[in-house]
């Protein structure tokens, strides 16, 4: 089977090294891709969102699966583009259709479902300018601080936790009147503040049946002890140390399979992974967000504790037969630690070059691409996450040095990782 992998991240690049591993895998393509993914298949030249170049690479490649790694090209409609094409119908592909991929791409709509199926999360409202004068009414009784996020994408920044009722006032103005997160923020939903610790947790599901994954806790702060600005992550572990069996148990019980079973009553066509944002608050789980594909650093965490073979498992969900299927964990800790540009998150440098990748990772770790560029021959840099080390060890410890060691022997201008990652441990 020929495989074909959508993205350029280090979540791709995961995917890539981890699907070559599979017994079904022939031929393996990543479209962008990174110079990671190229050391695991070929890179194709096309965007994600490039929904023709995608049919014609399906078709020219002879692709049997196709695994969608980012959110937006599933929020605009991959899925429903692919499957309603005569011409593709043996296709295998792992991503919800444009309904179901609503539940990441518009907060209310999963808020809604939540309620509809008494799924576990924070109490809400939603606002736009036909109301929002009460909606300025609403935030400034509500308890503090409280939670305004854009119904639509942006690009991971839409939530905004205020501290006063006056920013709540200015913020939930700003977001609807004067398009803060331009039209992701023309509905806004105002939700109670949870005061907890998070995780992520993964399954596959084929919209019936779902097979559990390695949960994992990411690190979302530029700084040590989760000081400073928000990023698109600066590492992960995995397993995540109080996800105990009794807490897990809830988790599946209360969360997993109620949105199982909805989407089954919804007859929501849903067949790849659901990561579902979770927060523990006094010993209870509860969902802050619903993504509709995996996170990335957590991937690069998650698919090395992956034991059985993934290729098998993402083809049974595609094909809707992933009953019975089980996909061991090994029980090894994973710690994911990204190595980014200086000044990330905010302005940063590119095209710097990068030292020291054809040193040999240490024991048991593995070094992902994520925004790398290769200038004639050269790796250098090209965005803001640059690269991850992560590192399979029989403690969180071991595992944490394990990636350091590796990124000790990386270099480029303006390199910086956080050195704490599971410092709570
Ligand atoms: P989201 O984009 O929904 O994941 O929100 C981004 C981050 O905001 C989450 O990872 C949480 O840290 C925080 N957050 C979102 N909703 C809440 C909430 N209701 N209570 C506390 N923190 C929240």
């Amino acid at each position: 089977m020929n495989i074909l992998i959508l993205g350029s991240g280090g979540r791709e690049h995961a995917f890539a090294w981890k699907l070559r591993q599979s017994p079904l895998c022939e031929e393996l393509f990543i479209a962008p891709g990174n110079p990671g993914t190229a050391q695991c298949g070929s890179n194709l030249p096309f965007a994600a969102t490039d929904f023709d170049a995608v049919r014609a690479a399906v078709l020219q490649r002879g692709i049997g699966l196709l695994v969608i790694g980012p959110e937006e090209p599933l929020v605009k409609g991959l899925v429903d583009f692919l499957k309603e094409d005569p011409a593709l119908q043996g296709l295998a592909i792992i991503g919800p259709a444009r309904e179901a991929a609503q539940l990441e791409g518009s907060k209310a709509y999963a808020k809604a479902f939540m309620a509809r199926h008494r799924i576990p999360t924070a109490s809400y409202r939603e606002f736009t300018i036909d109301n929002l004068d009460e909606g300025l009414a609403y935030v400034r009784q509500h308890p503090l601080p409280v939670v305004l996020k854009a119904d639509g994408l942006a690009a991971g920044k839409g939530v905004l936790i205020c501290q006063t009722h006056d920013e709540a006032a200015t913020e939930l103005e700003a977001m609807i009147r004067a398009a803060k997160f331009g039209a992701a923020s023309a509905r806004v939903v105002v939700e109670q503040f949870l005061d907890g610790i998070e995780l992520s947790v993964f399954i596959l599901t084929d919209g019936k049946d779902y097979v559990l994954l390695p949960e994992a806790k990411d690190y979302k702060r530029i700084g040590e002890g989760d000081s400073g600005l928000n990023t698109g992550g600066m590492g992960a572990i995995s397993p995540v140390p109080f996800a105990d069996a009794a807490f897990m148990e809830q988790v599946r019980t209360r969360i997993i399979e109620p949105t199982v079973r909805g989407f089954e009553a919804e007859g929501l066509d849903y067949k790849g992974f659901v990561f579902f944002g979770l927060i523990k608050v006094g010993g209870e789980p509860y969902v802050i967000e619903y993504n509709c594909r995996m996170g990335d650093p957590e991937t690069e965490a998650v698919l090395p504790r992956i034991a059985g073979d993934l290729g098998a498992a993402l083809l049974a969900t595609a094909q809707g037969r992933l009953k019975g299927v089980q996909l061991p964990a090994d029980p090894h800790h994973a710690a994911t630690i990204m190595a980014v540009s200086g000044g990330y998150p905010g302005d940063y440098g590119k095209g710097f070059a990068i030292e020291g990748l054809a040193l040999r990772p240490a024991e048991g770790s593995y070094l992902f691409h994520a925004g790398t560029a290769d200038k004639s021959g050269h790796i250098v840099t090209a965005g803001g996450r640059v690269l991850c080390a992560t590192t399979l060890a029989p403690t969180l410890a071991e595992a944490v040095a394990g990636s350091k060691k590796t990124l000790e022997g990386i270099s480029f201008e303006g390199m910086y990782y956080r050195k704490d990652i599971g410092y709570e441990f």
